[in-house]
């Protein structure tokens, strides 16, 4: 199976660029932060801070997370509910950045995420694909852009969903999840040695997306053009 790391900070463009070159190159698209998103949203809906570990630790027994592929769009399952949009809620991406520093939580998720690789040829995005969960990929990007800048994107994306944010509010959120993902103990938020960087800020989606393929041609010979 061919598997292609796609790691980096939030807002830099991972999930719509990788699923986007899923779609092209006929690969499954793995999005990790929503098993993540899923913990703890399960986790709020039982009353439970998301800081505290043992509550959290006590949920994971009870929880059964599936994925779905429904016309190429992954749907995350837990415990038989389709949770894929309750997961996108504001206050699902803190929850999901507080138990994702639980090492129990990281350990839970793993598993799952490895088989899929197993089994799939598959695009996987998240914050430790090519230190930790998949140090064999056949390719590890790195996508990054400045927190300004992808602060600015989200604060534009929620203006056309009809749920405006302030700008400052949203960099200010930015900030503190870069600073919560990449200083935990466990699996920081930072490039695998061997990960390329592909810094987005200045670029459209769609250059994004070209520079991503234009990779992934050069470094593993798969051409996407046809
Ligand atoms: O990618 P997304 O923003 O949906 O991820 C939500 C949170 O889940 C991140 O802020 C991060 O803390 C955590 N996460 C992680 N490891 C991954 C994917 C996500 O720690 N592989």
């Amino acid at each position: 199976m061919i598997n292609i790391a796609i790691d980096g900070p939030s807002g830099a463009g991972k999930s719509t660029v990788a699923k986007a070159v899923a779609k092209k190159l006929g690969f499954i698209y793995v999005d990790t932060g929503a098993l993540y998103r899923a913990i703890g949203v399960n986790a709020l809906r039982l009353g439970y801070d998301t800081t505290d570990r043992e509550k959290v630790v006590s949920t994971l027994k009870d929880v059964k997370l599936d994925l779905r592929y429904i016309n190429g769009e992954q749907r995350v399952i837990l415990n038989g509910e389709d949770v894929s949009e309750a997961i996108r809620l504001p206050e699902a991406s803190m929850a999901a950045s507080n138990v994702s520093a639980i090492p129990e939580v990281r350990q839970f998720l793993f598993d799952l995420q490895r088989s899929l690789a197993a089994e799939n040829n598959c695009i996987m995005d998240g914050r430790d694909i090519g230190t930790v969960v998949l140090p064999n990929a056949d390719l590890k990007l790195f996508l990054t852009a400045s927190p300004e800048e992808r602060a600015m994107r989200r604060h534009r994306e929620l203006i056309q969903r009809g749920t405006p944010v302030d700008y400052e509010v949203l960099l200010e959120e930015i900030k503190q999840r870069d600073y919560n993902d990449s200083h935990r103990a466990i699996a920081p938020l930072k490039p695998a040695d061997d990960a390329i960087i592909v810094d987005t800020s200045g670029n459209t989606l769609e250059e994004s997306i070209e520079n991503v393929l234009a990779l992934i041609k050069e470094k593993l010979g798969i051409d996407t053009e046809n």
